[in-house]
């Protein structure tokens, strides 16, 4: 038996019993989402005001322990929200991992500025804080109160951290490298509704955060996001620009500023209200199927899963395997023949046509990972279908 082949029989052995093709992941929704959904049309609020929305944010700001929580249309446009909070303006660079999906990237370009390029941990998947601290060590240089790239004159105006498929990065010594340079950190928690690093929900230590609540991730509103933020200026703030910035009036129609119409609709909040309550069912589920894959995947050497760190609770959002680079297009061929959809880790940003010539840091271990990493169905559909 090839190596492949061997890798292939054991994510069969591991996976639920179930219609081929196993998708990567997929939504659960049972007669709760169905009622809350009919309710709220019957209502008639299906737009951005309504009574889902407001217990939407309520419910979520109680799960991650924050103070404040904006629901937004998507994930995208909720870290759009962040950066431009945290002060980041054109021609600005903001930091962050090339190993990332591309809207963290996009949200940079969105508000002006450039992404800048740091390398990851190759154990932990998220971004490096040695790397990141002898990067600037070796670029940056302090001035008027900021910082800036000496090799592109840009004044460096925020760090993002994204927590890989949940798993939380390595925040204690990420906040000190953030705090000597004086970078306001924005947490890309699109993936990690559900992980915890040292016991705090992730999203809650930046100043502000994104999470994501799309078909793929691990609780979906359709499409939909949030803003966590602990400071109420900066939840002010994000309300009203989320509105369209407009001010408040029983019938004025009055817009101080450019806004945008970022803010959920009711009738996603109301999938949002149902789906979080299942959080503590779908966390186990993953936990599940990782412990089948592992199980499953012992007697392969020299493959494994990316496990969570040990100061942390990860939520397992995309389960990821380690295979041998010589393994990695085999793998991801045999699977899909196989009708498993497998799936590598993005390509890395800085190899995107449209962030080439960004500025960046040594990016070895995303390198590396790009050819190594190999995402398992990672659904939970299954396994609640049969309990
Ligand atoms: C899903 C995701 C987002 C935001 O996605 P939306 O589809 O806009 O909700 C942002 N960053 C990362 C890392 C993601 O995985």
């Amino acid at each position: 038996m090839s190596e492949a082949t061997a890798i292939l029989a054991a994510l069969r052995e591991a996976l639920p019993v179930q219609t081929s093709p196993i998708p990567l992941h997929e939504p659960f929704f049972d007669e709760d989402e169905i009622a809350h959904v009919t309710d709220c049309v019957k209502s008639g609020w299906v737009s951005s005001v309504g009574r889902y929305v407001t217990a939407f944010e309520e419910a979520l700001a109680g799960y991650c322990g924050v103070n404040h929580a904006m629901a937004c249309v998507n994930g995208t446009a909720a870290l759009h929200i962040c950066l431009k909070l945290a002060g980041v303006r054109p021609a600005d660079e903001v930091l962050c991992p090339s190993l990332t999906f591309v809207a963290t990237a996009n949200a940079i370009s969105y508000t002006g500025a450039i992404p800048h390029f740091v390398d990851v941990d190759a154990a932990r998947l998220t971004l490096c804080p040695q790397a990141l601290r002898m990067h600037l060590k070796s670029i940056a240089t302090t001035r008027d109160g900021g910082i800036f790239n000496r090799q592109t004159g840009a004044r460096i105006a925020a760090l993002v951290i994204m927590h890989t498929f949940g798993h939380p990065a390595a925040m204690d010594a990420l906040l000190e490298v953030a705090a000597e340079f004086g970078l306001p950190v924005i947490e890309d928690a699109a993936e990690s509704l559900g992980s915890y690093y040292q016991q705090r929900h992730t999203g809650t230590f930046g100043l502000l955060s994104a999470l994501s609540f799309n078909g793929n991730k691990i609780i979906t509103t359709g499409g939909g996001g949030a803003i966590l933020t602990q400071n109420s200026a900066l939840a002010a703030r994000a309300r009203h620009l989320t509105t369209t910035a407009k001010q408040p009036h029983p019938y004025d129609y009055i817009h101080d500023e450019v806004g945008y119409n970022y803010r959920l609709p009711n009738i996603n909040a109301a999938l949002g209200v149902a789906q979080l309550k299942k959080m503590p069912r779908f966390l186990e589920a993953k936990r599940a199927l990782v412990a089948r894959y592992q199980a499953a995947l012992t007697t392969i050497p020299g493959v494994g899963l990316v496990t969570e760190p040990a100061d942390s609770l990860s939520n397992y959002w995309l389960i990821a395997l380690r295979v041998p680079p010589h393994l990695h297009r085999e793998v991801l061929e045999a699977t899909h023949a196989a009708g498993i959809h497998t799936r590598p880790i993005w390509r890395p940003m800085h190899l995107l046509p449209m962030y080439v010539a960004c500025p960046r840091a040594p990016l070895q271990a995303t390198e590396a990972l790009h050819t190594s990493i190999i995402n398992l169905p990672s659904g939970y559909k299954a396994d609640l279908c049969v309990n």
